[in-house]
């Protein structure tokens, strides 16, 4: 993680992220260690920032499955529709209305891919539900048969979205992250790594 660090006439430590950018003012002649010991205690904190900013471009622009795409503002109240490849929503209430979308948009996507991957493993059905997680991308309660994911995966290109489906719903065969796990992940879906680092961010 690369932390640009600004020596200024200031008092207090001010730690910014914009734009997938992290910057540190720091008063002038602060010690190294002092400064290092400032972003050890912030890491998760700036990692969160980092995760929640990924894939949101500007003001104009942001990732629909790994792909740039436009946004268009509205001057009416509650209106949200993608078409030709450009987002069109109200600036009012946009923070809502965009996350309406990314539910409703993703929803369609991952039930595909859950059914997909449900007949692969010989599972039953599983409750999906999609919510704003800080920093993961999805969960799975296997008793209650609850797969959970992230309503920013929609950000992420398909085959990426094809390995945290994949991740989860193994969950339903062996819980945790022992190696049993991913032998078991490795002998039915074997290009999970490929799919894994397909993301390249
Ligand atoms: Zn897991």
């Amino acid at each position: 993680m690369e932390i640009k660090i600004i020596e200024k006439k200031i008092k207090n430590f001010n730690l910014r992220v914009a734009n997938g950018e992290v910057k540190l003012s720091v008063p002038l002649g602060t010690e190294k260690a002092v400064v290092d010991d400032f972003l050890n205690r912030h890491r998760q904190w700036i990692k969160e920032k980092l995760f929640a900013q990924k894939r949101i471009v500007d003001e104009n622009s942001f990732y629909l499955l790994g792909q740039k795409k436009a946004i268009n503002y509205l001057v009416e109240n509650d209106q949200c529709y993608f078409k030709n490849d450009v987002l069109s929503i109200s600036k009012n209430n946009f923070e809502k209305l965009f996350e309406n979308f990314k539910i409703e948009y993703g929803s369609a996507i991952y039930l595909k891919l859950l059914d997909e991957y449900l007949k692969l493993f010989k599972e039953q059905q599983v409750q999906l539900m999609i919510k704003k997680y800080k920093s993961k991308w999805g969960s799975c309660q296997t008793r209650e048969r609850i797969i959970r994911l992230n309503s920013n995966l929609i950000f992420e290109n398909i085959n990426f979205i094809r390995y945290i489906i994949a991740h989860e719903i193994a969950h339903l065969k062996v819980g945790g992250h022992s190696k049993k796990y991913y032998d078991w992940l490795v002998k039915h879906v074997p290009n999970h790594i490929q799919l894994k680092n397909s993301r390249r961010s």
